[in-house]
């Protein structure tokens, strides 16, 4: 039997990303996946098809909206929903063959099946034990859901549910106001239902810089979303047409209730672990699940390694791709290395809203003396003209040597656009240097460059 350098255990972002990064650096590398198809639930019930569907409704919505005052006319829209899922499989489907294509490109091994790992070394993929140096677990994540709420992913449903859904709910409840709840919230309000999102603390996104939340909070009700904020939620219960969440709101006694077609619990999600077969080779895992890693990612039994969404950090598949990449630098003998401090996350909504570094909690909270520059997309032409001039660009620079320390952007391409920050940050520069940088007109990134101008003497067009 074939014997490997490398044998990863799943094949989402992290692990196909290590898998092929291995084989580019010259180890024999085989990659193991249950799944039908290749790139975990990032491509096949992830961010993928959810980009997919946020596109869709997207478009839809330009179309009632803004076509009209751009002079194109057209028919009244109207959504064909078995065509949009359609569109959004064959979205999957071109990006899970293109791993497949990537790992023949590569010599990458596909060895099919549910993998577990009965001794160091040793990796079982049904009736078959493939020896190894090192082994790679990239086993993902999966939803959490809430005690008294049970998902049946048809009227209770997680993210991969709500992504199937026989048809568009009339009322649809989302139980957390995260990046999920968000997402999948604005997909079917574009589309047209009725869409409560009811959230535990007292703002959306929780963790993101507080005058975003705000301003999200405000341009997504104006959309047509609605928020119950404070709403602990107890139980949903199902008949076979409809669901009733009950939640508590905060300071109050009462039980309210609240009645919809679907409901969407995206509450969180949790590493998935089981049937490796950790708890016998004694791999170290926190109270939550996480597998323990140290900073090569190997847990405390030798040539077992950790990536991505099962281990700490944030469940993001650009974190657990950058993880899979330096892993396998490591294990070639080179220096693998991921910045945790530079790690953008962007909620793919319209507007967009990314986030980089540290938010003014956090710097308030370390006593750390800053500066605020932040610059409205109303003063952007490019913005105005496209109707995209909702939200702002926040940068926060250190008080004393104006090192950038974070930037929060809420409104067009903010996904985009967080990068030219990352980069900067990566060369440790002052917001002056971005300021001094020139950029095109007319572009959005001017607006990074106006917030960067008023860290210092001010902004042109504010
Ligand atoms: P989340 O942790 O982002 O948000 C969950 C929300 O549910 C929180 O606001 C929490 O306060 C709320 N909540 C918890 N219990 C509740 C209760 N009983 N009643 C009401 N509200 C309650 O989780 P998520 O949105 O499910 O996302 C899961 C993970 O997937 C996250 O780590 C996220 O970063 C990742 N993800 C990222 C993207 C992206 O990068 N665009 C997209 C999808 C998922």
């Amino acid at each position: 039997m074939k014997k490997y350098d490398v044998i990863v255990i799943g094949s989402g972002p992290a692990g196909y990303v290590c898998a092929i990064r291995c084989s580019q650096l010259g180890l024999r590398t085989a990659c193991v996946e249950g799944r039908e198809t290749l790139g975990g639930t990032c491509l096949n019930v992830g961010c993928i098809p959810s980009k997919a569907l946020l596109h869709a409704s997207h478009m839809l919505h330009e179309a009632k909206d803004n076509f009209g005052k751009l002079g194109i006319k057209c028919q009244k829209p109207a959504v064909d929903w078995q065509s949009m899922r359609k569109y959004k499989e064959e979205t999957i489907s071109q990006n899970t063959k293109g791993i497949e294509f990537l790992f023949k490109k590569n010599k990458v091994d596909w060895l099919q099946g549910w993998g577990s790992i009965p001794a160091p070394g040793k990796v079982a993929v049904g009736k078959e034990t493939f020896d190894t140096t090192h082994i790679v677990i990239a086993s993902g994540s999966e939803p959490t859901t809430l005690k008294g709420v049970d998902i049946d992913e048809k009227r209770v449903v997680s993210s991969t549910g709500a992504l199937e859904l026989a048809k568009i709910p009339k009322k649809l409840t989302v139980i957390g106001a995260g990046v999920i709840g968000l997402e999948l919230g604005s997909v079917y309000s574009r589309l047209g239902s009725e869409v409560t999102i009811l959230e535990y603390l007292d703002a959306i996104t929780p963790g993101m810089d507080q005058e975003i939340q705000k301003s999200f909070l405000r341009i997504l009700t104006k959309q047509g979303l609605k928020f119950i904020l404070g709403a602990a939620v107890q139980t949903v219960t199902t008949t076979k047409t409809s669901a009733k969440t009950s939640f508590q709101c905060k300071g109050g006694d009462s039980i309210e209730t609240l009645g919809s077609d679907v409901v969407l619990v995206a509450t969180g999600r949790k590493p998935v672990t089981r049937e490796l077969g950790l708890e016998t080779l004694g791999v170290a895992c926190s109270g939550s699940g996480q597998i323990q890693v140290d900073d090569t990612w190997q847990t405390n039994i030798k040539g077992i390694y950790a990536i991505g969404d099962c281990v700490a950090g944030p469940m993001l598949a650009h974190k657990g791709e950058d993880e899979g990449m330096a892993l396998a630098e490591h294990l070639s003998g080179a220096h693998g290395h991921v910045d945790y401090n530079i790690i953008p996350s962007v909620i793919y909504t319209h507007p967009e809203v990314a986030s980089v570094g540290m938010t003014e909690d956090q710097l308030k909270a370390t006593n750390q003396a800053y500066k605020v520059g932040k610059f409205n997309f109303m003063g952007n032409g490019r913005a105005k003209a496209n109707f995209a001039a909702d939200g702002f660009v926040k940068i926060l620079a250190d008080k004393d040597t104006d090192c950038i320390l974070g930037c929060h952007i809420i409104g067009p391409s903010a996904g985009d656009l967080i990068h030219e920050v990352c980069v900067a940050m990566e060369f440790g520069a002052s917001a002056e240097d971005l300021a001094l940088t020139c950029h095109a007109h007319p572009t959005y990134s001017e607006a990074v460059r106006e917030a960067a101008l008023a860290c210092g003497t001010g902004a042109i067009h504010a």
